[in-house]
C-alpha cells in the first residue's frame, strides 16, 4: 500500500490558478491547457520561475531568482552557502597544491646549485607565514595583562599544584625532536615563519597558573612583585598587529622559562610532521618554505645547526614561540 501526502491547500495551476486534480497537483503544477505549458516553459527559459518551488517570480524577485516564500529564501541561502563553501574548499586546494608546486622548485634550484644531485635529500617543509605588521602597543592592552598576570600570581600563591613538573615537561623533551639540533633547526623554522600560531596568545600569552607557580619555584628569590616586574618588563612598545602581547620583530620577548608549557611544546601541522620524521642518525636536513595563501614570503635550508636563509624572497625574522 503507498501512501501519498496530501497538501493542505489546494493546489492551483502555477500560472492561471485553475484548481488542480489531485494526480496535476503531484505531476508539473500546471492545468495541462496549452496555453499555461507554454508560457510556463518561457518563463522558465527567461530563468523567471523559483529556483526551488518553481513559482513564476514577480519582477522584484527575479533578480535573486526565487519566490519570496521563507522556505524557498531559506533553501536558497542554504544553497549559496554550500556552493560558496565548495567553491572556498576549491580554491583553497588549489592554493596549496600551488604553493607546494613554488616551493618544490625553489627547493630543486637552490639544492641543485649548491651541486647537490638529491635535491630531495633535504626534506621539503611547507610552514605557514605570518604577513601582520607592526605596531604601538596599545596602553590598554599593557593593562589586561597586568591583570591577568596579577590574578594569576594571587591564585600560584594560595592554590595547590596539581600537576607534577616531570608531566608537565614529558611532552617537550622526548622523542627526536628534542635533541638541541632538531629544536634548533625547528627554531630556524619557526624564525623562517615568523611566527603564526603566536597570534592567539592575546593579552594573556597562554600564561596559567602552573607557569606562574613554575616560575616562581625556579626563581625563589622573587617575591610576587618581583615576578609581576619581570613579566611587565618584557611588554615591549611595539608588537605585530592582532598577535600575542609579547610577539615582537625579534620574535618572543619571553626567555622559555617564563612562557606557558603551551608555547614551549608547541608544534604546527608542518613542523609536528617533521619532528616525527626527522633522521635516526646524521645530521638534520630540511628546506622550509614559508607561504600565505599561494605566496611564498621566505625561505631557508637547514643543515645541521646551520641555517642559510634563501635570497630573492624576502629574509626571515627571527620570531618565534619555539626559537630562542
Ligand atoms: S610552529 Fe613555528 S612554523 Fe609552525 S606556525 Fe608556529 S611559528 Fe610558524
Ligand atoms: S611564544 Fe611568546 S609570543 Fe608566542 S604566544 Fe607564547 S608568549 Fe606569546
Ligand atoms: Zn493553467
Ligand atoms: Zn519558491
Amino acid at each position: 500500500m503507498s501512501i501519498s501526502s496530501i497538501p493542505a491547500t489546494p493546489q492551483t495551476c502555477l500560472i492561471c490558478n485553475a484548481p488542480l486534480s489531485f494526480d496535476r497537483a503531484r505531476m508539473d503544477r500546471l492545468c495541462g491547457r496549452g496555453e499555461c505549458d507554454w508560457r510556463y516553459a518561457l518563463l522558465r527559459r527567461q530563468n523567471r520561475v523559483c529556483t526551488v518551488c518553481g513559482r513564476p517570480l514577480a519582477t522584484s524577485e527575479s533578480a535573486a531568482q526565487v519566490c519570496a516564500a521563507p522556505a524557498c529564501r531559506r533553501a536558497a541561502v542554504e544553497d549559496i552557502a554550500q556552493r560558496v563553501q565548495e567553491r572556498n574548499q576549491a580554491r583553497w586546494e588549489a592554493l596549496i597544491q600551488q604553493e607546494i608546486e613554488q616551493a618544490k622548485q625553489l627547493r630543486d634550484r637552490v639544492i641543485t646549485a649548491f651541486g647537490v644531485e638529491k635535491p630531495e635529500s633535504f626534506p621539503l617543509v611547507v610552514i605557514p607565514a605570518f604577513t601582520a605588521k607592526l605596531v604601538n602597543l596599545p596602553e590598554r592592552r599593557r593593562r589586561n595583562f597586568r591583570d591577568h598576570l596579577n590574578t594569576l600570581i594571587g591564585q600560584a600563591a594560595i592554590l595547590p599544584d596539581t600537576v607534577p613538573a616531570a608531566d608537565r615537561e614529558c611532552a617537550a623533551s622526548s622523542g627526536l625532536g628534542s635533541t638541541p639540533e632538531a629544536k634548533t633547526v625547528m627554531g630556524m623554522a619557526c624564525a623562517c615563519c615568523k611566527g603564526l600560531c603566536c597570534e592567539g596568545g592575546g593579552d594573556h600569552a597562554y600564561l596559567d597558573v602552573a607557569t606562574v607557580r613554575r616560575y616562581m619555584a625556579e626563581h625563589p628569590d622573587q617575591r610576587p612583585r618581583d615576578v609581576l616586574a619581570a613579566y611587565m618588563d618584557r611588554v615591549g612598545r611595539r608588537t605585530y598587529e592582532g598577535s600575542c602581547i609579547f610577539h615582537q620583530s625579534d620574535g618572543c620577548a619571553l626567555s622559555r622559562d617564563m612562557r606557558a608549557d603551551l608555547c614551549n611544546r608547541h608544534y604546527c601541522k608542518a613542523l609536528g610532521e617533521f619532528r616525527q620524521n626527522l633522521p635516526t642518525e646524521g645530521p638534520v636536513r630540511a628546506f622550509f618554505v614559508s607561504a600565505h595563501y599561494g605566496v611564498v614570503h621566505a625561505a631557508a635550508l637547514a643543515h645541521g645547526d646551520q641555517m642559510l636563509v634563501v635570497q630573492g624572497v624576502p629574509p626571515p625574522q627571527a620570531s618565534t614561540p619555539t626559537g630562542e
